[in-house]
């Protein structure tokens, strides 16, 4: 099932998120490291048209509707809602009466079911039930924990309020796809104008599209109006940490809001005012609960901290094994947060989201 290429299904003929050119690709979701541009055929879940269209062009682009199936060589295909960002989905395989799911990223919080810790700019991560679940482990050590979302969004609205109150522009680095656009549904556009990079803007577009009542943004580098930026919100990507795009900005506060942030070296690391613990990526009593939901007797981990979990889950008399996939932390410019080993992880202690 793991080829050069990647995840593959034999019977099928075609590949999971392939991270070199095939001529079948299933792709989860949008996010670099799991949509590759080259591919001949792509097929993906409909709500996941838009933001893959603004990534990557005109391709052979397929979708399908969460929930329905299509044959495929005799393989049953469909996609399930993973709650990560728009149009993420789990890929559902079934062949001969034998059912695999691979969850491509997924986000679930907490260890029991509670709607107001769902991602509100996607549809809600549903457990399907299967053999074999590949699930992916980006946060997959018991230190990540994460706090209900209300608490970091006032948490954030604060931190922007009091800057607006001294005139200071508010910089919020966050990945420009899914993380932004989960930010800007979730603060409070009440406080003041909000403005975003020309990374994020096409993102946003899509967003809008697909019926997510974003606030209004405004591109920062159409703005001259220096009382607008000191009571603005300005969301942007990590990769303007430290670049001459930031100087427009004068005296401004910076933050960083992504799951590494629970690690007080992360944020220290960045140099940043502060960091907001906020994640698109189940935290560990979530993945958890995700696993257990899929009835799955068998597991295999993708993606991070796998001898963690697949000791976790043999411990817990499960099937467990991992496969080495070349995903990274999409969040490219977040991965110098990640810690090497899973050993250096649990020695950093973990802190909350104040600075
Ligand atoms: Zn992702
Ligand atoms: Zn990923």
């Amino acid at each position: 099932m793991l080829r050069p290429e990647g995840l593959y299904c034999p019977p099928g003929d075609f590949y999971i998120d392939p991270w070199a050119a095939v001529d079948h690709a299933v792709i989860t979701h949008a996010h670099a490291d799991h949509a590759r541009r080259g591919h001949a055929h792509y097929l993906a879940a409909e709500p996941a048209a838009g933001v893959l269209r603004a990534r990557l062009g005109a391709v052979d682009l397929r979708t399908m509707p969460y929930g329905a199936a299509v044959e495929h060589a005799g393989v049953r295909i469909s996609f399930h809602p993973a709650g990560h960002v728009l149009g993420s989905a789990q890929v559902r395989l079934e062949y001969r009466g034998e059912v695999w799911v691979a969850s491509g990223d997924y986000y679930v919080a907490g260890d029991h079911d509670d709607p107001r810790e769902y991602n509100a700019t996607c549809t809600p991560f549903e457990p399907v039930r299967c053999h074999c679940f590949i699930t992916e482990s980006t946060f997959g050590l018991p230190i990540y924990r994460w706090q209900p979302q209300a608490q970091v969004f006032a948490d954030i609205n604060a931190w922007w309020r009091n800057n607006a109150a001294n005139g200071r522009p508010s910089l919020l680095m966050a990945y420009s796809f899914g993380k932004a656009q989960r930010i800007l549904l979730g603060v409070d556009s009440s406080i003041g104008p909000i403005v975003v990079h020309g990374a994020v803007e096409p993102l946003n577009r899509a967003y809008r599209d697909a019926g997510i009542a974003l606030p209004s943004t405004s591109i920062a580098t159409g703005i001259d109006d220096k009382s607008l930026l000191q009571r603005a919100l300005i969301v942007a990507p990590p990769s303007v940490h430290g670049s001459p795009w930031t100087r427009r900005f004068g005296d401004y506060s910076d933050a960083f809001a992504s799951g590494w942030m629970q690690l007080r070296g992360a944020r220290r690391r960045r140099a940043v005012d502060r960091g907001f613990v906020l994640s698109d990526h189940a935290d560990w009593p979530g993945l958890q609960r995700a696993i257990a939901a899929t009835g799955a007797h068998r597991v295999i981990v993708t993606h991070g901290y796998e001898a963690v979990m697949v000791r976790w889950l043999a411990e817990h008399g499960l099937q467990s094994g991992s496969f080495q996939t070349a995903y990274g932390t999409e969040e490219v410019d977040d991965e110098s947060l990640a810690p090497a080993t899973p050993e250096g992880a649990s020695e950093m202690s973990a802190s909350g989201s104040s600075s």
